[in-house]
Parts: structure tokens; sequence; C-alpha cells
């Protein structure tokens, strides 16, 4: 199967001056402003923390071990086209990240859900959002903190990956601080230096989701673009979403491709498969949609099937975010800032803003 490459997207406005104007204006220093604060992950979490103490005039650096800033949002490059495997739908559940997103929609990087007031789809991908997020932030890619070491009340990073020329040097002298922005699977590793806030976020739990990228030549023969919960509670409890990943904004065509469609699989029935064959899955999911619709569907011409760990975190915490003002060692990220019905981006944004605000208080 060969394909054009993918139209251009739209460009995305630039951000609004007001955060260029924060960023410019350092406040006075506080303890340890000698040292540059060390974010690992730019997930959402991490871009929120990393631009709330950049905003106040900290020196940060944001260590990625991916290419591109985003995180559990990155875009899936296929053949078909790219996925946008999360929906790119932000739904917030409180006031702080409904303004945030408002904000956002002002400046350009979000659309309306015509479905649903208060509700948006990020333009183009959540990737793009991140995108912007980053714009202005030291961003240290493709290099993985692979163990942090406290000396002199310094830390120190044990970095696999190349560090670039000019940032080697400050990366040597150490960090005032390390803010953990990631799922707790990743940030358990590194938490040996603090064993309450390992063990309370070691108690989150993490979820695996099945989630299938489907492409077909034609445009689906179906009323809508996204299944409702009646419609997947009539495939059983296999399908927790379904929806028609080119219909939403800013998704570029592709030359032979009709309608692109995500699938994700409950958190259940994904449990009782983590080891099976992709192809099972796929065919598994695609027997559900099929029963969900009524429907006989034609064969997808490109179908790719992911189990993606830490899809959903089983229990997050109602702290903001966690912070050890001794060791200046924190913790961000969808496992804290649990809110009532409030959704992952919402608590990674939320902790990583309250995470930004402990550091700057000392
Ligand atoms: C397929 C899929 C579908 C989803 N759908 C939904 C949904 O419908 N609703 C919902 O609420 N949530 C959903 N989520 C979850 C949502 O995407 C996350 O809650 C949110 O993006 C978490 O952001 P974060 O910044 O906390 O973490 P992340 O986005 O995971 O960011 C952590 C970053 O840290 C980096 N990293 C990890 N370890 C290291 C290391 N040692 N050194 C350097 N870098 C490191 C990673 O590369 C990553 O970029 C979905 C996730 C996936 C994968």
């Amino acid at each position: 199967m060969s394909h054009a490459p993918d139209r251009e997207q739209p460009p995305l406005p630039a951000p609004p001056s007001k955060r260029r104007a924060a960023a410019a204006k350092p406040t006075q220093p506080g303890p340890g402003c000698g040292r540059p604060v060390a974010v690992v992950g730019a997930g959402l979490a991490g871009l929120a923390c990393a631009g709330a103490l950049r905003d106040a005039g900290r020196e940060v650096l944001v260590f990625d071990r991916q290419t591109e800033p985003g995180g559990r949002c990155a875009l899936i490059a296929t053949p078909a086209g790219p996925f946008d495997a999360t929906g790119a739908g932000l739904r917030p559940a409180g006031k702080a990240f409904a303004a945030q997103l408002q904000a956002w929609a002002e400046a350009g990087w979000l659309q309306p859900d015509p479905q649903q007031p208060g509700h948006w789809f990020a333009r183009g991908s959540l990737q793009a959002l991140a995108e912007q997020l980053a714009q202005g932030l030291t961003l240290v890619s493709r290099v993985e903190v692979r163990a942090l070491q406290r000396r002199d009340e310094t830390w120190h990073l044990e970095t696999e990956g190349p560090l670039p020329v000019d940032l080697a040097a400050r990366v040597q002298q150490g960090f005032d601080a390390v803010l953990l922005a990631l799922p707790a699977s990743a940030a358990l590793p590194l938490l040996g230096d603090d064993s309450e806030l390992a063990e309370r976020l070691g108690g989150t739990g993490a979820e695996s989701v099945w989630a299938l990228m489907a492409a077909w030549p034609q445009t689906l023969p179906l009323r809508a673009d996204r299944l409702d919960a009646d419609r997947l509670a009539a495939a059983g409890a296999v399908l927790s979403a379904a929806w028609r990943e080119d219909s939403l904004p800013g998704r570029p065509q592709v030359s032979g491709i009709g309608s692109r469609w995500v699938l994700h699989a409950t958190p259940a029935w994904s449990a009782e498969r983590l080891a099976a064959r992709p192809f099972d899955v796929a065919k598994g999911m695609l027997e559900a949609l099929q029963a969900a619709v009524g429907l006989q569907l034609a064969r997808p011409a490109f179908a790719l099937t992911q189990c993606r760990p830490d899809t959903h975190v089983a229990a997050p915490l109602k702290e903001r975010c966690g912070w050890n003002a001794r060791l200046r060692l924190g913790a961000c990220g969808d496992a804290w800032h649990a809110l009532k019905g409030s959704e992952g981006p919402e608590r990674a944004w939320l902790s990583g803003r309250a995470l930004a605000q402990k550091v700057l208080a000392g």
C-alpha cells in the first residue's frame, strides 16, 4: 500500500505575548537560585512545571528520552497518516483547568467541541499543543535520566544519550532541585532518596490499554464519528472508546485513505490480553466495533495495535504534587492532583504548576 505524504497542517499561532513578557521578568532570587532546576519528563506535567519556573525567572533544563515533547500525548506516525491515540479531547473537571483551556483557545491552540460547550480539541493534536508549550524552554531531548545522586546539597544526574555540547557543562555542575514529571513506573526507579514519596506514588497503580489505529480506503457507513456509551455497551465490555480520527480539527487528509479510526479497549479486557498477539487483539476489537454498530464492515487497509502502558492511573492521589523541601526533590504528573472526574491531562497540568509553586516557595 503506498500513499502520498500527509498534507501540511495549518500553522499554529505564536504564544500569547503575556507569557513572553512574564518570561523576561525574573523574580527575586530564592534558595538555590545559583543552579538550574532539572525537570525530568516533557509531557504535559513537565511542560507545565518548567514553563511556570521559567516564567518566574528560574533556569530550567527539561530532559526527555524522546525526540519530541508531549510524552503519552505523542502522535503515532503511520503510513496511513498520524494518529493521536488520546483523541486530543480536553474536558476540564475544575475551574483552574477550564480557565487554562480558555486561554489556550484564545491563543488559537484549541477548538471548541461542537457537541459539548466547555470541552475542547487540541488543534492538530495534543502533541501540537505540547510543542507550543515547549517553546522557549531548554529541552534536552533523547537523553534518559538513569539515576540521581545528591552530593553537597546539589543534584547530579546520570544520563544516557547525547548531551548537547553547549549544555554539558551546566549538566555537570549539577542542579538545585530535581522534579520528576513522570508516570509512577518511570519515577519509582529514580526515587531511591525519598522512600516516602516512592511509597505514595507506588500505590497509585497503572492500567495498560490496547489501542487500535485502523484506516479504510472508504468512509465507514456509520451515522456518527464517535460511538456513544450505549453503542459501546452493545459490544459487551470490550471497547471504552471509538472515534473517527480524521474528522477531528486540523487532521491531515492522506491520499488513498477515506477514514481513520481509533479504538480503545477497556482496561479489564486489556488486562486479560496483555500477552496476546496484536493480530488477535485487533480481530477482537474490530468484531466488537461491528457488534456495536450492527454492521459488517470491510477489512481495514491498515491496522496498528499497541498495548499502551500507563494509559490510566488506577488511583490518583488527591495531593497536588509530591515535594520534599529538604532534599529539593519533587514529583508531578497524572498520578497527582485528583479532582472528581478529572482526566490525565488536567491532573498532569495542574500538578506540574503546583510543583513549580512549591519549588519557588523554597
Ligand atoms: C493511548 C493513550 C490514550 C489515552 N487516553 C486518555 C484518555 O482518554 N483520557 C485520559 O484522561 N487520559 C488518557 N491518556 C493519558 C494521558 O495521555 C496522560 O494522563 C497524560 O498525557 C500524562 O502526562 P504526564 O506529563 O503526566 O506524563 P507523560 O506524558 O507520560 O510524560 C512523561 C515523559 O517523561 C519521559 N520519560 C520517562 N522516563 C524518563 C527518563 N528516565 N528520562 C527522561 N525522560 C523520561 C517520557 O518520554 C515522557 O515524555 C491516554 C494515554 C495514552 C498513551
